[in-house]
């Protein structure tokens, strides 16, 4: 079985919006539960750690399937705090409360891949051609498309080798851009996981309305309880 890390103690200033990203309204509900309920639809997943901002009023009640810890400054410092506080399982998987329309699908594939990987991480092929450019905008390469994949969350771990990732000092912690990049960086082996580009994060208001049209969709019985 598997603890589920939902980190939500990002500020989120780019939504301009009153409170923390991960508590603005969404669908009828703080942004959170959405992937709470997917979390916990997950058959894997058996405890839940929420990170949500330090000394806030913005947090979540506590629940038998839930324990709620403050976050840190930067976003594995976050996951750190909250693996700190999680049930002994074997395996963990981290989401982002950002990105609200997760399917329990892509959490069970994502465990499922850790017979063999350190890591495996939800990532989606892109759609548009990708060049590199340098000072005044001229084009210096244009890339292999079909070699990159854009990082998502979830990303599932063998417990160990995130622990190990995660016991750095608090400046490299700040520089990680997810947290499979620590497992790449202490040796860790790293596999993506096809997920799809609805999974996406959201960062602007165009964002959040894009998201409140999909997940008003969504039938019934999908809705956080
Ligand atoms: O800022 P960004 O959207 O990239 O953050 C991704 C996720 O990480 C969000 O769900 C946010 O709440 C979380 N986060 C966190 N602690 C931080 C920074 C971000 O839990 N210090």
């Amino acid at each position: 079985m598997a603890v589920g890390i939902l980190v939500a103690a990002g500020s989120g200033e780019r939504l301009g919006a009153d409170r923390p990203k991960a508590f603005v309204e969404l669908a009828g509900h703080p942004m959170l539960e959405w992937s709470l309920a997917a979390l916990r639809a997950s058959p894997s997943v058996r405890h839940v750690v929420v990170a949500v901002p330090p000394r806030s009023p913005h947090t979540r009640a506590e629940e038998d399937w839930l324990t709620v810890v403050e976050g840190g400054a930067a976003r594995s410092e976050s996951v750190r705090n909250a693996l700190a506080a999680a049930p002994a399982d074997d395996e963990v998987v981290v989401h982002d409360a950002a990105r609200p329309l997760l399917r329990p699908e892509l959490v069970e594939a994502a465990l499922a891949e850790l017979e063999e990987a350190d890591a495996a991480i939800a990532a989606a092929p892109l759609a548009d051609t990708v060049k590199e450019a340098g000072v005044g905008r001229w084009v210096t390469a244009t890339l292999d498309r079909t070699r990159l994949w854009a990082i998502q969350t979830p990303q599932a771990f063998r417990r160990a080798a995130l622990a190990r990732a995660l016991d750095v000092p608090d400046d490299v912690l700040a520089q990680a851009v997810d947290d499979a990049w620590l497992v790449e960086r202490a040796g860790g082996r790293v596999r993506v996981v096809a997920s799809g580009a609805d999974n996406f994060k959201v960062t602007t208001p165009w964002d959040l309305h894009v998201a409140e049209l999909l997940l008003r969709d969504r039938r019934v019985s999908g809705e956080p309880g």
